[in-house]
């Protein structure tokens, strides 16, 4: 009988689905620009209720509020290079979830990510410094037993995290780039889930949806990705 978590279901996947419709104005070159006036700024003086929290790459060509045509308090974002998670990330976004009760948490990545080109070099180079292999290839790599150990414990946070995405994506026997920034997505979303005990509260009493995307720059529009 209980139907809030399909009531919050419902709320998830009609903001997701009205982000994607401003995502297909933006990316026609027909943008609303809705919610963005002096009335829509009054009336949000004293209280926010955004629909979606945004996890996103710092990218200047990425700002989600262009991207999705939203407005003024429609999305509580969060943006890092590399749409990376540390500890004030988690705490941003537990506060979406958990005191501004937004029912959708959208982790977008995008094309052309320079984190990720970083995050692929640095990656070869611990290769190649761990089997004094200067082309740091996949073949040098499985001769590491320890990679993934020496991954989380590197000392930049750029190879921990994105790095790790990488690393993943080509133990798929994944190489391009676009596959590098997909799975990267994917991993993050699993950190989030694993991090944040309010995260995973709010997903198992179904209080929240979780979808990841990535921005095509080339294009304008926003690539949804299942996994
Ligand atoms: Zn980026």
């Amino acid at each position: 009988m209980n139907s809030a978590g399909d009531d919050q279901d419902t709320t998830a996947n009609a903001t997701w689905s009205r982000m994607l419709a401003g995502n297909r104005r933006f990316a026609e070159g027909k943008p609303e620009h809705p919610w963005q006036d002096a009335t829509t700024r009054e009336t949000l003086i004293d209280r926010q209720n955004p629909d979606a929290a945004v996890l996103a790459c710092s990218d200047s060509r990425v700002p989600p509020e262009i991207v999705f045509d939203a407005g003024l308090g429609d999305l509580f974002t969060v943006r890092t290079a590399g749409q990376i998670i540390d500890d004030a990330v988690l705490a941003s976004l537990e506060y979406a979830v958990s005191k501004l009760h937004v029912s959708l948490l959208v982790v977008l990545g995008h094309e052309g990510c320079g984190a990720i080109d970083t995050a692929a070099k640095e990656l070869d180079a611990l290769i190649a410094e761990a089997t004094d292999n200067p082309a740091g290839s996949l073949e040098a790599a499985a001769a590491i037993d320890d990679l993934d150990e020496r991954i989380a414990d590197a000392e930049s946070i750029v190879l921990r995290t994105v790095g790790m995405s990488v690393w993943q994506a080509r133990e798929a026997e994944l190489e391009a780039h676009e596959d590098f920034e997909r799975v990267h997505v994917a991993y993050t979303i699993e950190e989030l889930v694993t991090r944040s005990e309010v995260i995973q509260d709010a997903l198992a009493h179904d209080r929240l949806m979780i979808v990841g995307a990535r921005y095509q720059l080339s294009t304008g529009k926003v690539e949804v990705l299942s996994f």
